[in-house]
């Protein structure tokens, strides 16, 4: 406390009490101490908000509050600033009472001299510094702690996901393996005795598991790219529809007759900035689960929706359906449904499909059927070219 500027609030309703308060004030070795007076509660709560004090002085039977109820609201406003109670001669108890409810100290207002009163004020303030710095290094201990405690939960998440990613991928790469490993066997030990028919049919096996390995590879890689912030977003001009229509026909291609794929666009599409690779990504996963988890001769929609905004993908099938249970957890990595049975998969295509609506500032949504069939929707931000110079920077 620097006694040259002391700023008192004092809050009496009683003059003559307060005449003879600043009058001991001026007897003392304060230099200056400034002394505001209020006489009730509600004052006082304004001028604490419109200044600054280094301590009050609080009689405790106010017209607007009556014993310890002030309390309460004037710390709330100023936590930090001490609190001397004014008491008569017999409220010993109650002044005791206010020290326990946050007071720092209390004088009996007949027996105030200017001693008394400035070592009161004293204290009380040393004793608030004290208190305010012990709860400022208890508040800085708890933070460090919570912040502790994410990291270290963080890090047990982060190392759970990698071993089931490692369980996950040995797991996949070993099926394929196991193929290519069998077939080349049996092509080595049997080479005279198959047919050309079957030779051909083990090579197909040896390049398809070839494939399923490399697809397998670029999927793992691509959730570690973006799991590490480093999936690029490139926008450049593209003319959605020949695009989506691209897309149809590659998917059509890989299902055959199997399924029919049936495209359709609706409203306007201005020429704008996409980023080609993340497209592909999104709508290929897209596309090939809707073919993948449904049965044969049934259609897969893909509805282009052209927005002022916006530009909306839907891809609807008739397939297996989700379960309401899974389709929290769809887009974590590794992730499948329970009724995808024999269905071949690596849970990894909507974890990358997600990563990549994001990358485009976008959202995805499903609405799903057990039996009836699923519908994902895509919905992202149509970025006008003139804005092309925002991203390159
Ligand atoms: P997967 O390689 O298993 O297909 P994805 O990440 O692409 O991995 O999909 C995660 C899971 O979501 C799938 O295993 C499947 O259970 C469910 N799923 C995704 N798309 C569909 C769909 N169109 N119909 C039914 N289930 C789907």
């Amino acid at each position: 406390m620097s006694a040259s500027s002391l700023k008192i609030l004092l809050i009496e309703d009683n003059l003559a009490e307060a005449r003879l308060l600043r009058e001991v004030l001026k007897q003392g070795d304060f230099k200056r101490f400034s002394l505001v007076h209020v006489k009730r509660l509600r004052e006082a709560l304004d001028r604490l908000q419109e200044d600054c004090f280094d301590v009050i002085l609080l009689d405790l039977t106010l017209p607007d509050s009556q014993g310890l109820e002030s309390l309460y609201p004037l710390s709330r406003h100023a936590p930090s600033l001490p609190i001397v109670v004014l008491t008569n001669m017999n409220d010993d108890e109650l002044a005791i009472e206010a020290v326990r409810q946050g007071a720092q100290d209390y004088l009996v207002k007949r027996q105030i001299n200017v001693e008394v009163l400035f070592r009161s004020l004293r204290y009380a303030i040393e004793r608030k510094q004290v208190l305010e710095s012990l709860r400022a290094v208890n508040e800085a201990l708890k933070n460090r702690v919570q912040e502790r405690t994410a990291e270290l939960v963080e890090a047990k998440e982060v190392n759970q996901l990698k071993s089931e990613f490692v369980s996950m991928i040995s797991h996949d790469f070993r099926n394929p393996l196991n193929t290519i490993l069998l077939c080349a066997g049996l092509l080595e030990d049997n080479d005279h005795l198959l047919s050309k028919e079957k030779k051909l049919t083990h090579f197909q096996l040896i390049h398809s598991a070839i494939q399923d390995m490399a697809r397998l590879l670029d999927e793992v890689l691509l959730i570690g790219k973006a799991d590490s912030g480093k999936l690029q977003y490139q926008p450049i001009p593209m003319d959605l529809v020949p695009f989506c229509w691209q897309l149809v026909e590659e998917a059509q291609f890989s299902a055959g007759e199997k399924h029919q794929l049936v495209f359709t666009s609706l409203g306007e599409f201005r020429e704008a900035l996409w980023d080609e690779s993340l497209l592909r990504h999104i709508l290929g996963n897209l596309l090939a689960n809707a073919i993948k988890y449904s049965p044969q001769g049934s259609t897969i929609q893909f509805e282009l929706i052209g927005q002022e905004k916006t530009v909306v993908f839907r891809i609807q099938d008739g397939g297996i359906g989700i379960p309401p249970e899974d389709q929290k957890q769809l887009f974590q990595p590794f992730n499948r449904a329970s009724n995808v049975g024999t269905i071949a998969g690596t849970g990894l295509g909507l974890a990358i499909v997600k990563k990549c609506v994001e990358a485009h500032g976008g959202l995805i949504s499903v609405t799903s059927e057990v039996g009836v069939g699923t519908s994902f929707t895509v919905t992202l931000p149509l970025m006008a070219i003139v804005n092309l110079n925002q991203w390159s920077h």
